[in-house]
């Protein structure tokens, strides 16, 4: 598999100062995307286990609260391996900072159920909806994607939102 690209110091995908990575490679092609570059499959540099190291000791900074994990498309089922792989080593290695995903595929119909979920804390799920677009919304680009708390989500058998309003403080 491949990535797009690493972001060591990024304020704009999750709460707090992340380092963030955009796995390369979506076939969702939503109206407007806003990184259409990251579609093509054989685009990007190669994601392997040396990325997956230097990602790791990148967050290792007191003022990393957390990894983001965009694309693309992270869980498509040439990246999901390799995502998974990425997810379980930082959870390992930082158990009490936050991992974040964006995904287009929902998390009831297509993921609840893969590894992947066990290392996840907060997954924005959903294809992005150009017509349901709001600049207001927090975290997410149109109204029907949904961010979500899946350790709770998990735990409940349900899924359980997290709020506008409670994410102002997150
Ligand atoms: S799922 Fe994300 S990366 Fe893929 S086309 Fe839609 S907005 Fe773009």
């Amino acid at each position: 598999m491949r990535y797009s690209k690493i972001r060591k110091m990024d304020i704009s995908n999750g709460p707090g100062v992340r380092v963030s990575v955009f796995m390369q490679g979506c076939t969702f092609n939503c109206k407007n995307c806003f990184n259409p570059e990251t579609h093509d499959f054989n685009e990007g540099k190669e994601f392997n286990d040396d990325v997956i190291d230097k990602i790791i000791e990148l967050c290792n900074k007191d003022y990393v609260v957390g990894l983001s994990i965009l694309g693309g498309e992270p869980m498509h089922a040439k990246n999901i391996d390799g995502t998974t792989k990425l997810a379980k080593a930082f959870k390992e290695k930082y158990p009490d900072k936050t991992i974040w995903a964006w995904t287009g595929f929902l998390f009831d119909k297509d993921l609840k159920d893969k590894e992947v979920m066990k290392y996840i804390d907060v997954l924005v799920d959903g294809r992005y909806k150009d017509e349901l677009h709001d600049f207001r919304l927090k975290w997410r680009g149109s109204s029907n994607q949904r961010v979500i708390d899946v350790q709770k989500s998990l735990k409940q058998n349900k899924i359980v939102l997290i709020e506008d309003e409670e994410l102002i403080g997150v």
